[in-house]
């Protein structure tokens, strides 16, 4: 059964009209659905007893269910989601302070397989639909304590988006109206692997959100290692990038997951800069957050801090700006897929 979250506004007006709904009772349907986050059909307090139950009869409200929730002593909240198809896909609740990000996912697994990643070890088995992503913030929104909002969003989780941009532009257009859910897009950051001609893409749709790219190395042939579908020069990538920020005015942030002895090393420093110096960027040290069936199939390591913190002041050196993420939840499994990966042995 498909569900109305998963429709268009145009599908959902049809869906109304069919059943002898007028088209603000469509309007209504959905603002009921994305604003007010209602889950079931007698929360649509203003729509006709009878054109609920002619919709029921043919669609779910939501596509998506929380089946599982885990708890870091930290307040991060990993959730796992049943989709109608009997899939599980993850999404992350982080508060920080006055913040509160949520961190969602375009895929079900990932085609990308980076060797660091929990995500890509089965692959991927589909996309999102556009529904299936935006429910992920009405589910997250759903479960904040009242005195708590969510300000900000992440496409981090499962999956790789530049890959499923036919939902995730619509799912993010949703996130943003300001009628549903009314997610200032300077608050919204896409990361992507690296794909040049999609990120065009991304830099052709409106409004203006934040990109980020998992650069993880400039060299090629290391990069390849680590992402070994990547089939683009590094070059390219950092082109796309760079034409993101020309046309967006947003600055670009790249993202380095650290692996010891891989890709930590004095030369990976010095090959960063030569790649990005005196490019309007931040780039973002990720120490790799470990995965029991990676670390035991692969032997990468996590790197001791004075490593991640020596890699950090030759790239400051080399005049680049650089932030150095802290591991949250890790008490409880935080780095991407790995919810999944236990409750599915997938
Ligand atoms: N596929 C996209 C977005 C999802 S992954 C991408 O790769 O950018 C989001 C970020 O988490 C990426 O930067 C990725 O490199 C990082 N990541 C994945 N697995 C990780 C792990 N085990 N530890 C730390 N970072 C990880
Ligand atoms: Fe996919 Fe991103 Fe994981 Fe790579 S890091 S396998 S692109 S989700």
């Amino acid at each position: 059964m498909r569900a109305l979250a998963e429709l268009s506004d145009a599908e959902l007006a049809a869906a109304v009209a069919e059943r002898g709904g007028q088209p603000f009772q469509a309007r209504q349907v959905a603002h009921w659905l994305w604003k007010h986050g209602a889950s079931g059909f007698d929360d649509l307090r203003n729509v006709p007893k009878r054109l609920r139950d002619a919709l029921a009869a043919d669609f779910a409200l939501r596509a998506a269910v929380v089946r599982t929730a885990e708890l870091a002593a930290d307040g991060t909240e990993k959730l796992l989601l049943a989709l109608a198809d009997g899939e599980a896909v993850e999404c992350v609740i982080i508060p920080d302070g006055e913040r509160t990000t949520l961190c969602v996912s375009t895929q079900v697994g990932c085609p990308v397989a980076c060797v660091f990643c929990a995500s890509g070890l089965g692959g991927v088995r589909r996309n999102l639909s556009a529904g299936e992503i935006a429910e992920q913030v009405l589910l997250a929104r759903g479960r904040l304590p009242t005195d708590r909002r969510l300000t900000n969003l992440v496409v981090m989780g499962m999956g790789e988006p530049m890959l499923n941009l036919d939902n995730l532009l619509p799912a993010l257009q949703r996130i943003h109206d300001p009628d549903g859910i009314a997610m200032g897009a300077r608050r919204i950051t896409v990361s992507t692997s690296g794909y040049p001609r999609q990120m065009a893409r991304f830099a052709a749709a409106d409004p203006s959100y934040n990109l980020a790219v998992s650069l993880h190395a400039a060299d090629d042939a290391l990069r390849r290692r680590l992402v070994p579908t990547a089939s683009h020069p590094v070059r390219e990538i950092v082109a796309a990038a760079h034409d993101y920020f020309g046309q967006k005015g947003r600055e670009v942030t790249y993202e380095i997951v650290l692996l010891e002895g891989e890709n930590d090393r004095p030369e990976d420093a010095t090959a960063l800069v030569a790649a990005l110096a005196r490019l309007p960027c931040t780039v973002n040290l990720i120490p790799w957050n470990e995965v029991d069936e990676i670390l035991a199939e692969r032997g990468l390591r996590r790197p001791v801090n004075a490593r991640v913190d020596a890699f950090a002041a030759a790239l400051r050196r080399g005049g680049l700006n650089v932030t150095v993420r802290r591991q949250r939840g890790a008490d409880r499994s935080a780095a991407c897929g790995q919810l999944r990966l236990r409750s599915s042995g997938a």
